[in-house]
């Protein structure tokens, strides 16, 4: 693809979840038609992650999480290339996609979300370990054989994230939907479950903490009979076991196990792109600290902790987080190409709401400030965050297909 025409500008997306699904449709409502709007993705297909947590238990299936991209791109006149941007070409603003093409671009946003590091942690991960994943649709499809074997041959299990993670909810919501149909299926006995945890308390999320949300986490997991280890660290993991840092062994025979994330290849092998980590460092309109047509949006956005914990624990980015920076760059990246209102969101003040599903109930929090303190904290649990779960995913699918978003 060859650069634009003289009055005409392209802003290519590079990624298409939640920050880049949402920066495309921002970018196309902010910029003139004369604008060209490009979403570059390896997979033709959108998915709703937060859903993965039920397909293992036959829940949900694929086609109930997922949508094609290039219908709901062609009907909003986006132009979609079902291919992965291999690298960036920065000073002449060209995207290089693994398929050889160069796409031209005259604002950039990365969207690519994380590269899942099982590879930190030997024996960690479904691919080259023994534990398994809902990150993905492919792994959740993984997981759900791997359930299926477990039901036959049933014994401990052991689900939470690894040191260095971040994304602690999905670990507490595949605990629970977890705990939950082990007692459904009658095998309590035969099934104990633990979780562990890189966060220095059970309830902290990498958030300090929300409310009463340790206390309330901690009661919880006593009533369900769940062990709970926080500040922990695996340092290998066997067929059947994982090993904890002072030499604890917990048998398993299924474990889900959330690692940390890294930046993707891509954005890692760009110099001047990505910290040594590959996430890439951003200011408060979202555009790159150093790079001034370049934004970065979602997961992979990089965002120090607000403190030091013992183990180190990441900062939650959550979906709702990550199209609010899409909406921010995106409305930026608009005023980069034919002027208008810019818009600053520091990570300081940006909310995050988050409703862990817990098979028939749940808990549902809102921390005013991700990093520092809230000052009007909620958490809530209870049915209503199972149900608030399903009609999430209902109003985001059903609007996310029509092209036009509602929440
Ligand atoms: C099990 C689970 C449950 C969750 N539940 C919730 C929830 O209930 N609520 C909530 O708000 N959040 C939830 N989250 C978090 C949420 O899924 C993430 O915050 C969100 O997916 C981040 O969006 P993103 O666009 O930054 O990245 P991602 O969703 O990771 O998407 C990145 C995209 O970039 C593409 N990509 C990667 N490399 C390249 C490349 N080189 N070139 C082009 N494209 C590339 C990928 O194919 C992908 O489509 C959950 C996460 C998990 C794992």
């Amino acid at each position: 693809m060859t650069s634009t025409a003289t009055d005409s500008k392209r802003a290519v997306v590079v990624g298409s979840s939640f920050a880049g699904l949402t920066a495309a449709f921002e970018l196309r409502k902010h910029l003139d038609r004369k604008h060209e709007v490009v979403v570059i993705e390896p997979r033709d297909h959108f998915t709703f992650i937060p859903s993965l947590i039920w397909v293992p238990f036959g829940k949900r299936d694929p086609e109930d999480v997922t949508f094609k991209l290039e219908p709901v791109y062609a009907k909003k006149g986006i132009r979609f290339i079902n291919d992965a941007a291999a690298s960036f070409d920065l000073d002449n603003r060209k995207v290089i996609t693994t398929g050889g093409e160069e796409v031209a671009y005259d604002s950039l946003v990365v969207a690519t979300g994380p590269k899942l590091a099982f590879d930190r942690i030997d024996g960690l991960g479904p691919e080259n370990g023994y534990t398994q994943s809902v990150c993905n649709l492919e792994h959740a499809m993984q997981t759900r054989e791997a359930w299926e074997r477990f039901l036959q041959n049933p014994g401990p299990v052991v689900a939470g994230t690894a040191q260095g993670g971040s994304c602690f909810g999905a670990s507490y919501e595949f605990l629970l939907n977890t705990h939950h149909r082990i007692r459904k299926a009658g095998l309590e006995d035969v099934a104990p479950v633990t979780f562990i945890t890189a966060e220095p308390f059970l309830g902290h999320f990498g958030l300090g903490g929300v409310a009463d949300s340790q206390q309330r986490v901690e009661k919880y997991f006593d009533k369900l009979g769940i062990e709970g280890i926080a500040n922990n660290v695996i340092t290998e993991v066997r067929d059947g076991e994982i090993e904890l840092k002072g030499g604890r062994k917990l048998p398993f025979a299924f474990s889900m196990i959330v690692p940390s994330f890294a930046g993707v290849d891509a954005v890692s092998r760009t110099e001047g792109l990505g910290n040594p980590a590959g996430f890439i460092p951003v200011n408060d309109e979202f555009r790159h600290e150093e790079i001034e047509n370049v934004y970065a949006a979602g997961v992979n956005v990089a965002v120090a902790p607000p403190q030091q914990t013992e183990v180190p624990a990441g900062v939650p980015k959550t979906g709702q987080m990550s199209e609010v920076m899409a909406k921010v760059a995106a409305q930026n990246m608009a005023a980069d190409i034919q002027g208008g209102e810019r818009r600053e969101m520091p990570m300081s003040e940006m909310e995050a709401i988050c409703i862990l599903d817990g098979g028939n109930t749940g808990i549902i929090f809102k921390a005013d400030h991700v990093l520092g303190e809230s000052e009007h904290p909620r958490v809530m649990s209870g049915p209503q965050a199972h149900w608030a779960k399903i009609a999430f995913e209902k109003i985001f699918m059903g609007s996310r297909k029509l092209g036009h978003p509602i929440l």
